[in-house]
């Protein structure tokens, strides 16, 4: 099992000089790729190629304006190829949008794969550079395991982190249990549960984000260019990191205890970015980062051996009574609590919705449905009720107001 391990690190003056060197060398390496690719496409019709690129890596090595590149490693300059290779194929997938131009200011990283460091006495050589990076090993790399891809990152306040790629033979299955969970994105709480917990953010969060909005007011005033904005985008830059961090440290406690407890997890399809055009929802939604929810527990449901069903996103899990199986017309946002006109059951929103998607997730299951990633449920249990499918409308949202 794959597994990355991130860890803080202090460069020496050397090694420093030599890592942003060669962050910009990668940085440079793929703007000019990808000013080619574009330029080939727009001007030419020409796809211009993985292999065309690296090509094009040599030549640019040989120009006397270039040679620089060679003071380098030359591996994370293929590897940032690599990467916009990737990142193409993305976009043509229409999973993301137009690769972009990176940037000086957003700081950059450079990925080490096997020919481009050593793994001595459990420490980290980089390819030039003699002695090993000074790393803070926050927790330990499960013994014999050994990388086999290594990412300095330079974030954008200025510090510096190295992600270490280990093939973890050491993760075991967990027992199993007959416990089985449904989870929904709450409207009154963060994470509503099917057991009928609700679960919010940590209260750190509200601080953390009025730092922001001040830290960004303070950017906003001052003038372009000035040596107080380069300040002033650090410590913005600085809030943002410390509220990932904080989410994703929050997140993986989360899911972690959610994996250990259940057999079977059971969560809605969402389309986030469909969703943050709700502004009611935005901040719920972008906040839960669902996004990040659903990639922890599909990695851990693999490693562990437990089961991860993702439902239809048009089932209706909000509006329908887990009770009597009745649909409700609508159901708008501000309605926290509602009564079925039909068996007369009082329902919490969001606590009725995870025990809908928990009772559809484990209806595919029985079924014997085959849920890969990013895919709709081969056996359509919910889609059996007439009710259950929905059209898809222009804004793509379900329709729950
Ligand atoms: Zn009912």
């Amino acid at each position: 099992m794959e597994r990355a391990f991130r860890y803080r690190f202090y460069p020496t003056p050397e090694q420093q000089t030599l890592l942003r060197q060669t962050l910009g060398c990668v940085r440079l390496v793929y703007n000019k790729a990808l000013a080619a690719r574009t330029e080939g496409w727009y001007e030419r019709q020409e796809r211009v190629d993985y292999a065309d690129t690296s090509a094009m890596l040599t030549a640019w090595k040989k120009e006397e304006s270039l040679s620089f590149l060679t003071e380098v490693s030359s591996v994370p300059l293929q590897q940032g190829l690599r990467n916009l290779q990737k990142a193409f194929a993305n976009f043509w997938a229409k999973r993301a949008k137009y690769p972009n131009f990176k940037r000086k200011h957003n700081g950059g990283s450079a990925e080490f794969t096997k020919a481009g460091f050593r793994w001595k006495n459990n420490q980290v050589f980089l390819a030039k550079c003699d002695q090993a990076l000074p790393i803070v090993w926050s927790r330990e790399i499960p013994p014999g395991c050994n990388p086999n891809t290594i990412t300095v990152k330079l974030d954008a306040s200025g510090r510096w982190f190295v992600s270490l790629l280990v093939d973890d033979h050491t993760i075991k299955s967990l027992e199993k249990t007959d416990k089985s969970v449904g989870l929904d994105v709450g409207i009154t709480s963060l994470i509503a549960t099917s057991n009928g917990e609700k679960i919010n953010n940590p209260r750190h969060f509200k601080r953390l984000r009025r730092k922001l909005r001040q830290v960004q007011k303070s950017l906003s005033r001052k003038q372009k260019g000035s040596n107080n904005t380069h300040k002033a985008r650090r410590k913005v830059a600085k809030v943002h990191s410390k509220i990932t961090y904080a989410r994703k440290d929050f997140l993986n406690k989360l899911t972690t205890q959610l994996v250990r407890e259940n057999q079977t997890i059971i969560v809605e399809d969402l389309a986030i970015k469909n969703m943050i055009k709700n502004p009611k929802l935005a901040l719920h939604i972008s906040d839960a980062s669902w996004g990040e929810l659903v990639r922890q527990l599909e990695y851990k449901c693999r490693w562990y051996g437990r089961e991860l069903i993702k439902i239809d996103r048009w089932f209706p899990s909000s509006k329908r009574c887990g009770n009597c199986g009745h649909v409700v017309e609508k159901l708008p946002l501000n309605i926290r609590e509602w009564d079925c006109p039909k068996c007369g059951t009082n329902h919490d929103r969001d606590l009725n919705a995870a025990r809908n998607i928990l009772a559809a997730g484990l209806a595919v299951s029985v079924c014997g449905a085959n849920i890969r990633p990013d895919s709709q449920p081969t056996c359509r249990a919910v889609a059996k009720n007439p009710k259950g499918v929905r059209k898809q409308n222009p804004q793509g949202q379900e329709a729950e107001t």
